[in-house]
């Protein structure tokens, strides 16, 4: 019998707790025994490592984060550290493992293989959608529905009280949770770190529209901007002329019952993650784009910074 491990690795996202289920189920009816490393890069140097069972992962397909901890670790960027990670991964017999994180966790990853030749399969889990090479990473789908919930609710208040409301979302360099939630939840105007802007260039459409009658704006800014999300609030107060306030959805973003796609996405990302280990696939990160699922290296998922969508941006 082999054995195979899962760990959680920086950003939890609404997903990984389905990813966890499938894994164990998965596993078990493919004649492995599965383990789980606890707090990620940190419990595998920890040697916070158990074998995981049904009932660890029995009532949680419908929980945000992660029962198994997610953590960042600065150690794991320590030879010695990684050294003492193989060492545990050898007492429990452990040679195959997955890891559910962002590019950062992959790059780790990449150095354990290259130093231990620990068999690996990541799976991008990342709210910011910025891994190059996948179009789609775990978490995205819930984040982006429990955005929409936040700017439906807040829609309410704006209306009833004349206000504009700048919304800042998350995603780091990458404006993606920015701009689909712009495309759908009718907001009047969208920042992005992906397009240069001019605030100038709203101003008199703006005011024209306070004038006929318009009550409130909705304003989406990712976290990336060069500006605060305040300063843009000053510049609807002081050149459109309209009470404002800011809200930063901050880390509501990650959590919540992950949605029926992040459900899915989690079951087929770790099928055929597990799949690939055991046909003897050494390093890799399941991937999906137009052409469905497939493989990437390394190499092409960390080296550079994923592009947004030409035709998304275009609508901008
Ligand atoms: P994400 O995976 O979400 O991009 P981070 O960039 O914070 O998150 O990376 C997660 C963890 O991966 C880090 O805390 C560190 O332990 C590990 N890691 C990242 N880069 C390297 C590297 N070059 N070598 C070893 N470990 C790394």
């Amino acid at each position: 019998m082999k054995n195979i491990a899962i760990l959680c690795s920086g950003g939890d996202v609404s997903g990984m707790n389905p990813a966890l289920k499938r894994f164990v189920e998965y596993t078990k009816e493919k004649g492995l025994t599965p383990f789980f490393i606890y707090d990620g890069y940190e419990g595998l140097i920890d040697n916070n490592i158990k074998e995981a069972s049904y009932s660890d992962v029995s009532g949680i397909i419908n929980r945000g984060g992660t029962k198994i901890g997610s953590a960042r670790s600065k150690r794991f960027m320590q030879k010695k550290y990684r050294k003492i990670a193989k060492e545990n991964l050898n007492t429990l017999a452990i040679d195959l493992l997955m890891v559910l994180g962002g590019d950062g966790s992959f790059r780790g990853l990449d150095t354990f293989y290259k130093e231990h030749k620990v068999k690996f399969c990541g799976i991008p889990s990342t709210i910011d959608n910025d891994i190059n090479g996948t179009d789609y990473c775990l978490g995205i789908d819930t984040s982006l529905n429990i955005i929409k919930t936040s700017i439906d609710a807040i829609r309410d208040t704006a209306s009833s009280f004349s206000r504009a409301f700048v919304i800042e979302t998350m995603g780091r360099d990458c404006g993606y949770l920015a701009l689909i939630t712009h495309l759908t939840s009718g907001s009047e105007l969208c920042l992005i770190p992906e397009k240069e802007y001019n605030l100038k260039s709203y101003e008199n459409k703006f005011k024209t529209e306070v004038a006929n009658g318009r009550r409130y704006f909705i304003a989406i800014v990712s976290e990336g901007i060069r500006q605060d999300s305040q300063e843009i609030a000053d510049w609807f107060e002081e050149k459109v002329g309209i009470e404002s306030r800011v809200s930063v959805l901050g880390h509501i973003q990650r959590g919540g019952n992950p949605t029926v796609k992040d459900r899915l996405m989690a079951y087929k990302f770790v099928t055929h993650a597990v799949d690939a280990l055991l046909d003897g696939k050494e390093e890799s990160v399941i991937c999906y784009d137009r052409f469905g699922f497939n493989f990437k290296g390394i190499e092409e998922v960390t080296s550079k910074t994923k592009e947004l969508d030409r035709e998304l941006l275009s609508y901008l």
